[in-house]
This record gives structure tokens, C-alpha cells and sequence, in this order.
């Protein structure tokens, strides 16, 4: 077996772990799951975050993420019928439905960044959650993987645009984007299809890009023209 059929096992292994119990497998889950030993676990783990796959705690080998599933508190969590996750940001929340079969909604909660006030939302498979609240995206797609734990715990939900703005002033930084929940529902729609499957191969940026326009997005945040 190649190296790389190697970490599509184990990438099948992290991702089904998520998917029945809300976390990671540890590398003895991992090795018993494969039958690969410590260490072709772990060079296996560090192609996987080289490809963006995964995301591993590169100094412990830990795994941090598999999108949209986190290890790691980023401001959300998701309650499924049987399943509690943390949920990476506020795409991969909304995401989690859409990509488990036996989840078709689930309960999203969190809290504005800037006013603390508590928010959740059943989010749906069929329809956009109801909502006048708003989703603030800092960092911009073309420099999201530069340090992309940051950038998930940077896609949040605000009461409104007014705590955004609010948020921003206090921590000084500079708008990126904001989108209602629509718009949200519509980005996570489909955007993990097929990470629980075999072969899969994550998108290239032109699918990307359609993803993005057929959601309703525009401009450089996204990489795409503004009309
Ligand atoms: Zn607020
Ligand atoms: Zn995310």
C-alpha cells in the first residue's frame, strides 16, 4: 500500500470518528482502526495536513480539525439526536447537516462576539434558519489556510451589523465580510459533499469559485469579480 493510499485510510478513520462520536480518534484508535502501526499513522496524519485534509497540532500530532468538524472550542456548538461536536466556525456549523445522512438538523449555538448575547438556530438540511442575524467573515479566502485555525475562529455570528462594527472597533481590526444567514446556509450547503466517502479530493479553486457565486457571493474577499 502507497503512502498516500495509506492516509486515505486514515483520513477515512478520523472523519468516520467524528462523524459517531463528535471527536478525533486518538493515534492507538487510529492504528487499531487501519492496522497501521504508530508511526505510518503518523507520517500518514502529516500528509494529510500538508494536503489541508486535516489540520494536526504539527509539535503533539494531534488532529485539530477535519473540516467542519474541530477538536478545538472556535465559538460553536452542535447537538445532534445522538452527537455533540464542537463546530469549527459558522460555515462548518451550518455545515453539519448536509453532511451527515442521519443528522438532518441539528442545534447550533453560540455567542455574538461582541455583546456576548446567546444565539442558536436548528440548522436544516431544506431550508435557511430564520434569523436577522449576521455572519462576519475576517479573513479573506485567499489567505485563509495561512493560519486556518485562526481564520475559523474568526467566522462568526453577530446579533446584527451594528455588534460587528462594535467588534471590530474594539479589536481593532478591519472588516472582511459579512452575509446574512441565507447567504450562510447556502455557502455550507454542499460544500463538504463527500469527505465521509472514499477517493475524495477536496476542491480546486474554480470549484470553489462556482461554490462562492452560486451562493450569492461577490468581490475580492472572495476572489471573484464584484458583480
Ligand atoms: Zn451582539
Ligand atoms: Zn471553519
Amino acid at each position: 500500500m502507497s503512502e498516500t493510499e495509506r492516509a486515505e485510510e486514515v483520513r477515512l478513520a478520523v472523519y468516520g470518528g467524528f462523524a459517531r462520536i463528535g471527536r478525533a480518534p486518538g493515534a492507538a484508535e487510529l492504528a487499531a482502526r487501519t492496522g497501521f502501526d504508530n508511526r505510518e499513522v503518523r507520517q500518514a496524519l502529516e500528509l494529510l495536513h500538508q494536503t489541508r485534509d486535516l489540520v494536526i497540532d504539527t509539535a503533539t500530532g494531534d488532529i485539530v480539525m477535519a473540516h467542519p468538524f474541530s477538536s478545538v472550542p472556535l465559538g460553536f456548538s452542535i447537538m445532534g439526536s445522538r452527537t455533540l461536536w464542537w463546530g469549527g466556525c459558522a460555515w462548518d456549523s451550518f455545515a453539519i447537516p448536509h453532511l451527515l445522512r442521519d443528522e438532518p438538523d441539528v442545534l447550533v449555538a453560540t455567542r455574538c462576539p461582541a455583546c456576548d448575547a446567546p444565539h442558536a438556530w436548528v440548522a436544516r438540511r431544506d431550508t435557511p434558519p430564520p434569523g436577522d442575524q449576521v455572519a462576519h467573515f475576517l479573513v479573506p479566502v485567499a489567505h485563509m489556510w495561512d493560519d486556518i485555525v485562526h481564520t475559523c475562529g474568526n467566522q462568526r455570528l453577530f446579533c446584527s451589523t451594528g455588534c460587528v462594527d462594535a467588534w471590530l472597533k474594539r479589536t481593532g481590526r478591519r472588516r472582511g465580510h459579512v452575509m446574512d444567514l441565507p447567504t450562510l446556509w447556502r455557502l455550507a450547503r454542499g460544500w463538504y459533499d463527500g469527505r465521509l466517502e472514499r477517493g475524495h479530493i477536496r476542491r480546486d479553486p474554480s470549484s470553489a469559485a462556482a461554490h462562492f457565486t452560486a451562493a450569492g457571493l461577490r468581490g475580492a474577499f472572495w476572489g471573484l469579480p464584484e458583480h
